[in-house]
């Protein structure tokens, strides 16, 4: 199988995720992220052209391509187990935020938020790397270094749009100071091949936590919904935005929009996700290898009994899963210091409350098959339990999932252009 050697073939197969990680490696001056809109997606735009170490550099950070993650007595210690579809981990619980309100307001249970809150009132890092809704511009979302707990709390929600929380990550390293990431899979992977670029990475970046993800939408969908519930301007009333965001306040919460004169515009989660209108798939986050974050400390996952909502809650539960002695010793001293209310669980429980991502990982090798047989390049994923999560199938799956893949090939998904 090929895979790109530039960062341009890397966008224009679509296998870019829009981290913003290759902006913190060029540097502003040569790699922006911008949008490209239609259909409003974060991509890299390349201001000068690129010598062959910065190229070769991000082809080694950039986590649309490299993901090499084999679990280690170093890294997980001598208690650690590895599932096959879901990696390496310790120890399984599920529960929520033990504050009420931090159970009510943020995504599902509040794991994160309450956790991000701990870490920086334990004085165990100095900020938070992760993202937030943009203040001028809500339906879009920024990177975002959180301080205090209302900064925690003010970057609490799930963002179902374009995000780039690692677009200013050298510069986070360049404080000197301990600090955790929060994000999505790919962004902590991203976080990952870096350790082997920068020693600062290990040395500064203590907690690495992520969420399980299904995958974003672009910016359409967001104005969909705008037109959908007859928001001011329509599909176009972007500018008309006080606050946009995609769950919380419940769970899973509405969707909410609200107008500069305090109108609320509201769509339930299922009727978003899941409605007629349906949920773009990026082609990369089809090809994704690791959806449940087995390169982190700690990973946290909505709980929903067969992986989605049957009804409105007031506060919503997490599965959490340790997957490093960092993050098992973070888990323990948080359950201890009464942050968190959970109750110990196993792996199990994973495949049936995030059956999508079973399904994703079970069925990659033929994904990625279909693509390299489609004459086009693939990432270079390493030690990240393809052939074991595979045999879980049996052949039928594997037929659905390359022939499937190669339709879509076949419509252009993954055909792209940089920003
Ligand atoms: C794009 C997306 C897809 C998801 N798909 C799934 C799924 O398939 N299955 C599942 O179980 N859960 C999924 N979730 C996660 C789920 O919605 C909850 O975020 C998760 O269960 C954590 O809940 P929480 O209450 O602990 O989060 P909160 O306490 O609300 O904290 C959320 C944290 O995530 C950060 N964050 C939010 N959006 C993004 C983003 N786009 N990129 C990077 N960081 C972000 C915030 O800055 C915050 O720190 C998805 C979330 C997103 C944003």
């Amino acid at each position: 199988m090929r895979h790109p050697r530039s960062l341009q073939e890397i966008v224009e197969n679509g296998l870019c995720l829009g981290c913003g990680l290759c902006q913190s490696v060029a540097g502003p001056d040569r790699v922006v992220m911008a949008w490209v809109d239609p259909p409003g997606m974060l991509r890299p735009r390349i201001l000068t052209p690129l010598d062959r170490v910065t190229e070769d550099t991000i082809l080694a950070s950039c986590p649309g391509v490299r993901l090499d993650e084999p679990m280690t007595a170093e890294r997980h210690g001598p208690d650690a187990r590895e599932d096959a579809t879901f990696g390496p981990w310790i120890r399984a619980w599920k529960g929520h935020a033990a504050d009420p309100e931090i159970n009510h307001m943020p995504s599902s249970g509040g794991a994160l938020t309450a956790l991000g809150i701990y870490l920086l009132e334990s004085g165990k890092v100095d900020f938070i790397c992760h993202v937030s809704a943009d203040e001028k511009q809500p339906m879009r979302t920024r990177s975002h270094v959180s301080t205090s707990r209302d900064d925690v709390l003010n970057a609490a929600g799930s963002r179902y749009g374009p995000a780039a929380p690692l677009d200013r990550f050298r510069e986070m390293l360049d404080r000197g100071r301990p600090f955790a990431v929060i994000g999505k899979p790919c962004d902590i992977s991203g976080v990952h091949n870096m350790r082997r670029l920068d020693p600062r990475v290990d040395a500064l970046v203590r907690y690495t936590l992520a969420f399980s993800c299904g995958t974003f939408a672009p910016l359409d969908t967001s104005r969909a919904l705008l037109e959908r519930q007859g928001f001011p301007g329509g599909a176009q009333g972007e500018d008309n935005l006080s606050l946009f965001r995609y769950r919380s306040y419940g769970c899973p919460g509405p969707t909410r929009a609200i107008d500069k004169e305090g109108r609320i515009y509201d769509e339930s989660y299922q009727e978003f996700c899941n409605g007629p209108a349906g949920w773009p798939h990026q082609f990369r986050c089809k090809l994704c290898a690791d959806p449940t974050g087995e390169a982190t400390d700690l990973s946290v996952a909505d709980a929903w009994e067969g992986g989605g909502p049957t009804e409105e809650e007031w506060g919503g539960e997490n599965m959490f899963i340790s997957r490093t002695p960092r993050g098992d010793a973070l888990m323990a001293e948080a359950i201890a210091a009464g942050v968190l209310a959970v109750e110990p669980d196993d792996m199990a429980t994973m495949y049936r409350v995030q059956p999508h991502q079973a399904v994703k990982k079970q069925g990659l090798n033929a994904r990625l098959a279909a693509t390299a047989d489609s004459g086009y390049p693939v990432p270079d994923f390493r030690n990240v339990r393809l052939e074991a999560a595979q045999v879980q199938r049996d052949g039928t799956f594997y037929e659905q999932n390359y022939e499937g893949t190669k339709l879509r090939i076949q419509r252009g998904v993954n055909r792209e252009r940089l920003a």
